[in-house]
């Protein structure tokens, strides 16, 4: 029979940009597929299968607590969504009409980002802070932690903090004041794997929420990711995402996850359901996790250089090209510059349009750069990556 892929009259792409969400996230590990086989020919409670996820979550992160997302965002609008309700029901059931609540989020003017809907989804309103001047010419300063005091009103429900190795203030200078006033802050660090270090990093500098996305780096379903944090958040979290249709007398969430004792009620199904995660997710992003961490950075470092040098070493000298081993934050990366740059373009169009169709990373492309990434790339790819750039360069 055809493949899937074939009846619907979808190309496999050979893919040298990276776990991107429009090319549809990583690769899987044999492994994390086989997991996914497992968990979607059983049926199970999803809340324990959620708790158990947290424990591991938890263990591997450092936090009180651990749920599993349908990805970095989702974690945004469930932890948005705690912050403002805590473990109030009926606050829960009236998201996103924020009336009567704490509705205000403040949020570093440097770090607005087009991720932060999931945030203002949830219904409230952005405090931006700071004004991070790389225009006028004069612009040295970014948000500094006193403003985001400055801007504490006491409808201030959270502060969220965008992870970047280049994000000011300081997280531990944020998290300081923001506790001295007992405002949360609800960290995105989506993209900061590796270092695998960085799973810890933020909660040990006070983050009570963390987003981790599951399928890019951690190598699981491209629709997952985590959720980390104080226990009561992510509690609060898993009450608005979870399938609440279910009589109160015969609802026994684990404890771990949800403590009934401490609800005047249930709530009904919440403003994260639209987030909804498969017991695949959970499976296959749990054993994604497991071997992210027993992979150290070295090993990971050195098995994406060596696909990137087999890729230079059948790629050779073109003319016209000048070939090098760069680094994205801590992925490495092969930069193709050529000459003239308005080739960048040309080049990368046609590798699109090839049989394989190839993609790389554009962001250079306008200074004729074109990036090769080797996360989502096997041996196999690399002749037809090669053959293709000789075939369009040599011309
Ligand atoms: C990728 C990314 C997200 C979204 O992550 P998903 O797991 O795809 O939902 C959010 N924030 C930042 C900074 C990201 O890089």
């Amino acid at each position: 029979m055809a493949s899937i892929f074939e009846q619907l009259g979808v190309r496999i792409i050979i893919n040298a940009a990276g776990p991107v969400t429009r090319l549809s996230g990583a690769r899987m590990d044999e492994d994390v597929i086989d997991a996914m086989r497992e968990a979607a020919q059983v049926c199970v409670d999803i809340a324990e299968l959620q708790a158990g996820a947290g424990q591991l979550i938890a263990e591997v992160t450092g936090a009180e607590a651990g749920y599993v997302t349908s990805g970095a965002a989702a974690g945004l609008v469930l932890a948005t969504a705690a912050c403002v309700t805590g473990m109030d029901p009926g606050k829960m059931n009236r998201l996103p009409d924020t009336s009567g609540m704490k509705n205000e989020v403040i949020m570093p003017r440097s770090h607005r980002n087009f991720y932060d809907h999931a945030v203002r989804s949830v219904g409230v309103t952005l405090i931006e802070v700071g004004i991070p001047d790389r225009f006028s010419g004069a612009g040295v300063r970014d948000t500094e932690a006193w403003e985001i005091v400055d801007a504490m009103t006491d409808q201030t429900s959270a502060i969220v903090y965008v992870a970047q190795s280049f994000a000011q203030p300081p997280l531990p200078q944020v998290t300081a004041v923001a506790h001295k006033h007992g405002v949360p802050v609800i960290v995105d660090a989506a993209g900061q794997l590796p270092p695998a270090a960085n799973l810890k990093r933020f909660v040990s500098e006070g983050a009570d929420a963390v987003c981790f996305s599951g399928g890019k780096t951690i190598g699981g379903p491209q629709g997952a990711g985590i959720l980390c944090g104080r226990r009561d958040l992510i509690s609060a979290a898993a009450l608005q995402h979870l399938d609440l249709d279910v009589y109160y007398d015969l609802w026994d969430p684990p404890p771990a996850l949800i403590d009934k004792s401490a609800l005047p009620g249930a709530p009904q199904h919440g403003i994260g359901r639209p987030c909804k995660v498969g017991k695949e997710q959970i499976a296959g992003l749990m054993v994604a996790l497991q071997k992210f961490v027993a992979e150290s950075d070295e090993a990971r470092q050195s098995r994406w250089s060596q696909c990137l040098q087999g890729l230079a070493d059948a790629i050779g000298d073109l003319p016209g090209c000048d070939i090098s081993m760069d680094a994205y934050r801590t992925i490495p990366i092969l930069r193709l510059a050529l000459s003239p740059a308005e080739r960048g373009v040309e080049v990368a169009r046609q590798l699109m349009e090839g049989d394989p169709s190839i993609h790389v990373s554009t962001s250079g492309v306008y200074d004729g750069v074109l990036t090769f990434n080797p996360m989502c790339l096997s041996e196999d790819m690399i002749k037809p990556i090669a053959d293709r750039l000789k075939v369009l360069i040599i011309r």
